[in-house]
């Protein structure tokens, strides 16, 4: 029998149809090729729902991702819907989504391809070879915890409020599913807090030093924040899987990323402990060239690849996609984000066209 899924793509806003397009394109050959049968269904989140229904994440939405195998997510936001009160704001449908199917470990890879490594502001020596995977906790922290608010206080001052706040279930979920990642892959943990200064970050420590006692394969080690940032454009080959709370994550990853040149071949995948998983490139919308034919799609490509070998367990659907991305750009295919001398520039469209040809 045809295995049969369910996939719920929500291209959201700035380049995300256009990278969404070509993804879509990729995976109907990848199914033909390998007869898996994909149903695709179509739903509004951000910007692109804030103009049609009036709120970032209509409900239909949330319903629509419930009854799928897997969500697709390109990406959403703009500078039209930036002074939109916070609840309106594009960034909230995203928030809603995480935390409305539970996902609360995001998966980053930062790997240096071969390829690309000139494309990476560090020096050669320092990022050949880097494979990182960044465990980030995404539905507890700052970004979720009370009080949050902007508050009047006695003297009539204005005092913006958040709490960062985890309880130690939420660490040790968190925790087991980077061990296990680290298992999988080079042995090595480090956790990343900030327990010199914040209580929280304690906590987090001992919660996690308890936990790999489960875990004596892997090696475990802790960063403060501070340090872990300078170590990571220092000597980003010493590490392994990283695993961190949300707002450290936030900008943890997004450092790893740069690593690799760039932000548009950064793939991700956020899980819950049942139900869909979302898998989504690294980048935002990128409004400064939406509508231009320049966007790279890869990441949003390698999304899919993601999508089908940790959502799905189609893991021979994801070496089809992840080798034919490797094979452009042997071939000297590259959008202007990763433009190199000697190399051929293309447009969103035509890098999905060369894809597709790839995909033998
Ligand atoms: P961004 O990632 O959208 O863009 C940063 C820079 O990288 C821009 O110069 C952009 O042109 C470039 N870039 C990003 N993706 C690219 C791609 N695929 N190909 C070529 N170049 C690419 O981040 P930003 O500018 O800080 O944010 C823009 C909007 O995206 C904001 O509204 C923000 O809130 C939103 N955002 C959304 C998500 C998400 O959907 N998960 C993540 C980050 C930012």
């Amino acid at each position: 029998m045809t295995p049969s899924f369910r996939i719920t793509l929500l291209p959201g806003d700035g380049i995300g149809p256009e990278i969404m397009a070509v993804t879509l394109d990729v995976l109907k050959q990848v199914g033909s090729k390998l007869d898996l049968e994909f149903t695709f269904q179509e739903a509004l989140i951000g910007g692109a729902a804030i103009d049609a229904t009036g709120g970032p994440l209509p409900e239909e939405t949330l319903t629509t991702c419930r009854n799928s195998d897997a969500v697709l997510l390109a990406a959403i936001g703009g500078y039209k819907w930036d002074t939109l009160p916070r609840e309106l704001r594009p960034e909230t449908g995203l928030l809603g989504m995480r935390a409305g199917l539970g996902l609360f470990a995001n998966l980053r890879p930062a790997t240096i391809l071969p390829q690309l490594i000139d494309a990476s502001s560090l020096k050669r020596e320092v990022v050949e070879g880097v494979d990182i995977m960044v465990v980030r906790e995404l539905t507890g922290g700052i970004y979720f915890g009370q009080p949050k608010g902007v508050f009047t206080t006695e003297t009539g001052e204005q005092r913006g409020v958040n709490t960062m706040a985890y309880t130690d279930g939420e660490i040790d979920r968190i925790g087991r599913v980077a061990f296990e990642t680290a298992q999988k892959r080079g042995g090595k943990l480090c956790s990343v807090d900030k327990a010199n200064v914040l209580e929280v970050s304690q906590l987090w420590r001992d919660r996690i030093t308890a936990l790999s006692e489960d875990y004596s394969d892997v090696e475990l080690s802790h960063l403060y924040v501070d340090n872990a940032a300078m170590q990571l454009v220092r000597w980003p080959k010493q590490f392994d899987t990283i695993v961190t709370g949300n707002l450290f994550g936030d900008i943890l990853s997004d450092a790893a990323a740069m690593l690799t040149g760039s932000i548009g071949m950064l793939p991700s995948a956020s899980l819950g402990a049942e139900g869909p998983g979302v898998f989504e490139p690294v980048h935002g919308s990128a409004p400064d060239i939406a509508g231009q034919d320049k966007a790279n799609p890869l990441a949003q490509v390698l999304s899919a690849a993601m999508m089908l070998r940790y959502g799905l367990n189609q893991p021979q659907a994801a070496d089809l996609i992840e080798t034919s991305v490797l094979s452009v750009l042997d071939q000297g295919y590259r959008t202007g984000d990763i433009m190199a001398e000697g190399a051929t520039q293309v447009g969103c469209k035509a890098m999905g066209e060369v894809l597709l040809k790839a995909l033998v």
